[in-house]
C-alpha cells in the first residue's frame, strides 16, 4: 500500500510503501476510492488547535501518536474481508463512519462512539485514507452509500455529519423563529443543503466573503456581512427585535463565539462546532436571566450518519462542489485548504 503519512508534527507529509495488510476476524481491507480533505487535517499536520490567546492545545497531549496516515473521508471498495465477516462482500463500495471509540464505554455502548473518551478514529488515533488502501477494524463501521457518487459521498463522513449534527441540535424551530449560521465554508454549504429537510425557520447565514453570500442569497437564504459594524441590527429586520433562537457557529473563534450569542433571543441556544480557536466569555448572570443554553457539537453517531445518507439520497440533494485531486498531491491540498483558496471541498483519489 501508498501512503501519506504524518511523520513529523508541523512538516509535509511524506510518501510511504508497504505491504498490504492482512483483514483479521472482523477487519475489512478497502482499496480507497476518494477520501476529503478537512480542515482537522490542517490541525493535525500542524500539531495544535489554537486556543484562547497564545495558548495551544496539542494534538499529542490528546493521544495522537505518529507516523500516522491522515483522512477520516473514506470510500473505498471492499477487497479482502476477515473470516467472521459477512454482513459485506468483496467488491461492495462502502462509506466508513471513522469516529469510532474503544467499544467498551458507556457512550460506545450507547452506540455514540464519537464521544468515546479514548477515541479510535480512524485518520486520527489510526491509520486513515490519505492512502490507496485502508483498514477498517470492524465491518460495523462501513455504510451504504446508496445512489451517490463515491467522491461526494465521502464528505458526508465528517463534513456533512457534522452540519447535520449540528443542524439537529438547534431544531425544533417554528416557521416564524430564526436561525444564524456563522460561516459559509465546507461546513455551511453542507448545512444550506440540508437545513431545508430539518426546518421551516427562517435561516441568516453570516459570513466575511461576499462571493459565498452571493451563491446563498441565490439560493433563498438571507445573508449578512459579517464584515459590517451592524450585524445584530440587520440581523433582527429578519428575527424580529427579540433576537434569534438558535445559533450554529461554524467558525467559533472568539469574534465569532460572542457575536453568536449577543444575538441569541430568551431561551436560545447557541452551537459550538468550529475549531478555528478561541475562547467566549460572557458574564454569567446573562446565562439564567436570559435562560440560554451553549453547548458544542462533534461529528455525530453512526445511525447520524446512515439517516443522512438516507436523506441525502431519497432527496436527490445537490452535491457540494468538489474538486478531484490525486492523491500524490495531498500535501499541496492542505496548503490550498490553509491559505482558503478552496471552495467546496477537495477529495483526493486515484483518478
Ligand atoms: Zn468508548
Ligand atoms: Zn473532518
Amino acid at each position: 500500500m501508498k501512503s501519506a503519512r504524518l511523520v513529523e508534527f508541523g512538516q509535509p507529509l511524506r510518501w510511504e510503501e508497504k505491504a498490504d495488510p492482512t483483514p483479521n476476524d472482523h477487519e475489512v481491507l478497502l482499496e480507497v476510492i476518494s477520501c476529503g480533505v478537512c480542515h482537522s487535517d490542517l490541525h493535525l499536520r500542524d500539531g495544535y488547535y489554537q486556543m484562547g490567546g497564545t495558548e495551544k492545545l496539542f494534538v499529542k497531549d490528546r493521544g495522537v501518536k505518529l507516523p500516522l496516515t491522515p483522512g477520516h473521508e473514506v470510500v473505498g471498495k471492499i477487497i479482502k474481508k476477515g473470516s467472521k465477516v459477512s454482513s459485506v462482500q468483496e467488491g461492495d463500495v462502502k462509506l466508513v463512519y471513522p469516529w469510532i471509540g474503544c467499544g467498551a464505554c458507556e457512550e460506545c455502548d450507547l452506540e455514540n462512539p464519537q464521544l468515546c473518551s479514548v477515541p479510535r478514529s480512524l485518520g486520527i488515533y489510526q491509520d486513515g485514507g490519505y492512502s490507496d488502501r485502508i483498514l477498517v477494524p470492524d465491518a460495523k463501521w462501513l455504510l451504504d452509500i446508496y445512489d451517490l457518487s463515491p467522491e461526494y459521498a465521502c464528505s458526508y463522513a465528517c463534513a456533512g455529519l457534522t452540519a447535520y449534527g449540528a443542524l439537529k441540535k438547534a431544531i425544533p424551530l417554528k416557521k416564524n423563529d430564526s436561525l444564524v449560521i456563522i460561516g459559509a465554508g465546507g461546513l455551511g454549504m453542507f448545512a444550506s443543503q440540508l437545513v431545508g429537510f430539518l426546518t421551516e425557520a427562517k435561516v441568516i447565514f453570516l459570513d466575511l466573503e461576499g462571493s459565498r453570500l452571493e451563491k446563498l442569497k441565490e439560493l433563498g437564504f438571507y445573508t449578512v456581512n459579517s464584515s459590517r459594524s451592524d450585524i445584530a441590527e440587520e440581523v433582527k429586520k429578519v428575527s424580529g427585535s427579540l433576537g434569534v433562537s438558535s445559533v450554529i457557529d461554524f467558525v467559533n473563534n472568539t469574534t465569532t463565539s460572542s457575536l453568536g450569542f449577543s444575538l441569541l433571543k430568551k431561551n436560545g441556544k447557541l452551537i459550538s462546532v468550529g475549531l478555528f480557536g478561541g475562547e467566549l466569555k460572557i458574564p454569567t448572570p446573562i446565562l439564567s436571566l436570559r435562560s440560554l443554553t451553549i453547548r458544542g457539537s462533534y461529528t455525530g453517531s453512526p445511525s447520524e450518519l446512515k439517516e443522512l445518507l438516507q436523506l441525502v439520497s431519497k432527496n436527490k440533494i445537490r452535491p457540494v462542489p468538489v474538486e478531484i485531486r490525486n492523491f500524490r498531491e495531498a500535501d499541496f491540498a492542505l496548503n490550498d485548504l490553509s491559505s482558503g483558496k478552496i471552495l467546496g471541498r477537495v477529495v483526493l483519489s486515484e483518478k
